[in-house]
């Protein structure tokens, strides 16, 4: 099917819940995302710092970059005022290095605290044990605003999906009854293309799409 088709499902699944759709465009090429600005999509999430930097200036200006991979503090430099949201916020390393460079630019940064709730080691996010430190940290900032939660989950069956999408957002709905500095509970970033219906029916608030809307991805182009 085509990157139109496609996105017309995906939309007809997201539709009457007020749900962000995220086009998870990495490896596809410039032309794929215009296609899909050309029907209206605005949200784009890429993975890698260096392939954003390549695409971000031959595309429209308006559209909302969503960087959801794992950040390197080396390269927070290059993404300062070119990112819409952070989803992959994961240390308080992290965190000094998005304080110091927006700081500097006196600009804002977006983010959502990306949790490693299957506690998987080869995924990266913090385990909820260490998410009360973060927080604590965060409250400190001037220039970093977290807007609400984000989580890649273990692979599995739909029971296991559940599971895991239950959690977060039963994080997510108990940090929203407390009050913090520079923090607020808007965005559940939960649901990837194999599991999206069933995050968005667990309480997700924005999912991201790849695969569903592009075609499969080749990376051994
Ligand atoms: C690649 C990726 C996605 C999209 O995955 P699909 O299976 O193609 O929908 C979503 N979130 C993150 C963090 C990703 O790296």
């Amino acid at each position: 099917m085509s990157i139109e088709e496609n996105l017309n499902n995906v939309e007809a699944d997201l539709k009457e819940r007020k749900i962000t759709l995220v086009a998870v465009s990495k490896t596809k090429p410039v032309e794929d995302i215009q296609t899909a600005y050309n029907v209206g999509v605005r949200d784009f999430g890429e993975n890698k710092v260096q392939e954003f930097m390549k695409k971000q200036p031959l595309l429209p200006d308006d559209i909302r970059w969503h960087l959801i991979g794992h950040l390197q503090r080396n390269k927070v430099k290059y993404i300062v005022g070119k990112v819409y949201l952070i989803h992959s916020l994961d240390s308080i390393r992290l965190l000094n290095e998005l304080e110091r460079r927006y700081s500097a630019k006196k600009l804002t940064a977006n983010t959502l605290i990306q949790i490693n709730i299957g506690r998987e080691e080869s995924k990266t996010g913090i385990y909820v044990d260490d998410l009360e430190r973060l927080i604590g940290a965060c409250e400190k900032c001037t220039s970093v605003k977290v807007k609400g939660l984000m989580a890649v989950i273990p692979k599995g069956d739909e029971e296991s999906c559940r599971h895991y999408f239950k959690e977060m957002k039963s994080i997510f709905e108990d940090l929203k009854k407390r009050e913090f500095k520079n923090i607020s509970m808007d965005i559940l970033s939960m649901g990837m293309t194999h599991d999206y219906k069933i995050a968005i029916e667990e309480g997700s608030t924005l999912v991201r799409v790849g695969e569903g809307i592009f075609g499969k991805r080749n990376y051994n182009k």
